[in-house]
């Protein structure tokens, strides 16, 4: 992929914490037994009552669940109370890969209008100050 990536000078990005990314339409956020062992760490329960309260099953696999909110469908963890006009994850440290790496996804960096199409949904994108190539690379190859 190297020579034909298209922003070998970076890409701006700052999250802004606004949630856009953490509700919406109903969507899934995977993660893996690792990531589910350190959040019910973290929330002072086994594995098995975390994958219960927390988390449900999707067509694409076992997914951190949600709640209907006036804004869609919040990701379970997406918290609205701790910052006012702030929409923070409460699980921010813990969160897993697919929420770290956004938005550097593989279909996102596909070429520079699908950069600019999921900047209509993350107003994080183009702000801020660049982020390296490197940087980029090492988010991006995790989806793999
Ligand atoms: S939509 Fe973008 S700016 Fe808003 S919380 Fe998600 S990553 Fe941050």
């Amino acid at each position: 992929m190297g020579s034909r990536e298209w922003y070998t000078d970076g890409l701006r990005f700052e999250c802004t914490r606004c949630g856009a990314c953490c509700t919406g339409p109903p969507g899934f956020v995977l993660f893996t037994d690792d990531e589910a062992e350190e959040i019910a760490a973290r929330l002072g329960v086994t594995v098995a009552e975390f994958l219960d309260r927390y988390t449900r099953d999707t067509p694409a696999g076992r997914s951190l669940a949600e709640r209907q909110t006036e804004f869609g469908f919040d990701c379970v963890f997406l918290d609205r109370e701790s910052e006012p006009g702030l929409a923070v994850c409460s699980i921010h440290d813990l969160r897993p890969t697919q929420c770290r790496t956004f938005p550097f996804w593989p279909e996102n960096l596909r070429s520079e209008s699908a950069w600019r199409r999921i900047g209509r949904e993350c107003e994080g994108v183009g702000r801020g100050a660049l982020v390296p190539i490197e940087a980029i690379r090492i988010q991006r190859d995790q989806h793999r």
